[in-house]
């Protein structure tokens, strides 16, 4: 006994080291009832018989994978939500405008892409302050799915007056580790009627995304599934 818990001394930052590692890359294609629960105050997927699967698009806009996203659900007549960071809506505002005049839905993803659990939350709080003056919504997606308890109070009272949205369905495409087809499959094993499903629409998920996103599209519509947006 003595001699496990020397050695447990030994080893502990090493072990510590290595889950904190498997936890910073691990991540799950899909959401959990357990997680849903927890966090039953925001919005991971959407009530519905119908067949409609809710795409939505973060960190943008980018000026090359955003048009790239665009012209792909224009071939579908489908529509989406695109979480926006306030920064990028600043330096990329034309193809911001484009998002909205082709009919789709916006969202507030902070100005800075900040992680809730690591930020003081008066600079949290005041960073998604700041992303509402370039970006008209009322839908929030925190960046990395991390958000305290406080934090998600005070966004959903009336001075910020945001709905959280989540997902059900994780691509992966944001993982360079994995190849385009397991994120397509990542996609079309998961999702089915209300998912809300996550790409990126980014320089890192783009070799991903742009394998990925055409066959999501192209199965769903055969499959007589519609894409819409977000409304809430
Ligand atoms: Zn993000």
């Amino acid at each position: 006994m003595f001699l496990l818990f020397i050695i447990l001394l030994m080893y502990d930052q090493w072990l510590y080291k290595w889950f904190n590692c498997s936890i910073k890359n691990m991540y799950l294609i899909k959401t959990p009832g357990w997680l849903k629960r927890i966090y039953n105050n925001c919005i991971w997927e959407i009530n519905t018989k119908e067949k409609i699967v809710y795409l939505s698009f973060d960190d943008g806009p980018h000026p090359i994978a955003t048009p790239f996203v665009l012209n792909e659900l224009r071939k579908y007549n489908a529509k989406a939500t695109f979480f926006c960071i306030g920064k990028n809506v600043k330096a990329n505002s034309e193809i911001y405008k484009s998002i909205i005049t082709e009919g789709h839905a916006v969202g507030n993803h902070t100005q800075n892409h900040l992680n809730g659990w690591k930020t003081n939350d008066k600079v949290y709080l005041d960073d998604i302050a700041e992303a509402k003056k370039y970006i008209d919504s009322n839908l929030f997606r925190p960046p990395y799915g991390r958000i305290s308890m406080f934090q998600l109070r005070q966004l959903k009272g009336a001075k910020y007056n945001l709905k959280p949205v989540m997902w059900s369905v994780l691509s992966g495409d944001f993982d360079i580790d994995i190849t385009p087809a397991q994120c397509a499959e990542n996609v079309l094993l998961n999702s089915k009627s209300g998912s809300i499903v996550v790409f990126h629409d980014s320089e890192k998920a783009f070799n991903n995304l742009r394998y990925a996103l055409p066959k999501v599209l192209e199965y769903f519509s055969k499959e007589g599934y519609k894409f819409e947006k977000i409304m809430l």
